[in-house]
């Protein structure tokens, strides 16, 4: 059985047929989903869902793309909703570069905020990074943050992967390496270990090889799952296990379904 460790399911494009959506993928072997926050507004849907239903997990933060200035006093309620038996970690929280993006200070300083309340509260963290890997790793060890959690769609230099893993994360390996011109990403990935990383989606965005222009969806994790066995010469079962296992590890409020 696989779970989906970054899906935004709380996404209007899924409203009309969820139920059958979580159905399908049951049948297909996936049987659990990580679904990260993106506003304040969101998280009470993120918990609606949890509630609703049992095989979703959840993370409550502000995502970086999605900040906006005026944003006002948040970290109460946060901390407050954060207390949901479905939460596993603070996210989806972390710094973007790419072109466009919310001012790069106020991301910083809302990144910061949010690491000092997943240190005290001690939780793992879900990280969104985009060409700052290096400024998150600096934030994290200026402040010492010891709990880990999952760097998703990781996209960086073995190097980097190497200074997330002894920091306690595991990184997120999505669509992606699908790609054929994804050589980079292939290599860092067939450079891990076998505790080193966990598998996703990040629907309803960031389709597969060959699914460009579709609505992305968790069942494709198995897709995502195929590729990754085949470029580090694995068993589906063997990576079934072994990511598992890693997203216990790294998140330790996740409970069997
Ligand atoms: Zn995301």
């Amino acid at each position: 059985m696989f779970t989906d460790s970054h899906c935004h399911l709380d996404f209007q494009c899924f409203k009309p047929d969820l139920s059958t959506l979580l159905n399908d993928c049951h049948k297909v072997g996936v049987d659990s989903f990580l679904v990260p926050s993106t506003t304040q507004a969101s998280w009470a849907n993120v918990i609606e869902l949890s509630n609703r239903y049992p095989q979703i997990r959840i993370a409550l933060g502000l995502h970086p793309y999605f900040l906006k200035d005026g944003l006002g006093e948040y970290r109460d309620e946060l901390e407050l909703a954060l207390a949901h038996p479905a939460v596993v970690a603070v996210g989806e929280i972390g710094l973007d570069k790419w072109q466009g993006m919310p001012d790069y200070g106020l991301q910083q300083r809302i990144y910061y905020e949010q690491l000092c309340l997943a240190k005290g509260l001690g939780l793992p963290i879900i990280l969104h990074a985009r060409k700052s890997e290096d400024d998150l790793l600096k934030v994290i060890r200026q402040l010492n943050f010891q709990h880990g959690g999952i760097v998703h769609a990781f996209n960086g230099s073995l190097q980097q992967a190497k200074q997330f893993i002894d920091l306690g994360f595991v990184l997120g390996i999505g669509g992606t390496v699908t790609y054929p011109r994804a050589q980079k990403a292939q290599r860092v990935l067939a450079a891990l270990s076998d505790a080193d990383f966990v598998l996703e989606t990040d629907s309803p965005d960031m389709p597969l090889y060959g699914y460009q222009g579709q609505r992305n969806t968790p069942e494709k994790v198995l897709l995502v799952a195929e590729s990754v066995a085949k470029i580090r010469g694995q068993s589906l079962t063997q990576l079934a296990q072994n990511t598992r296992a890693n997203l216990q590890r790294v998140l330790p409020n996740w409970h069997e379904v």
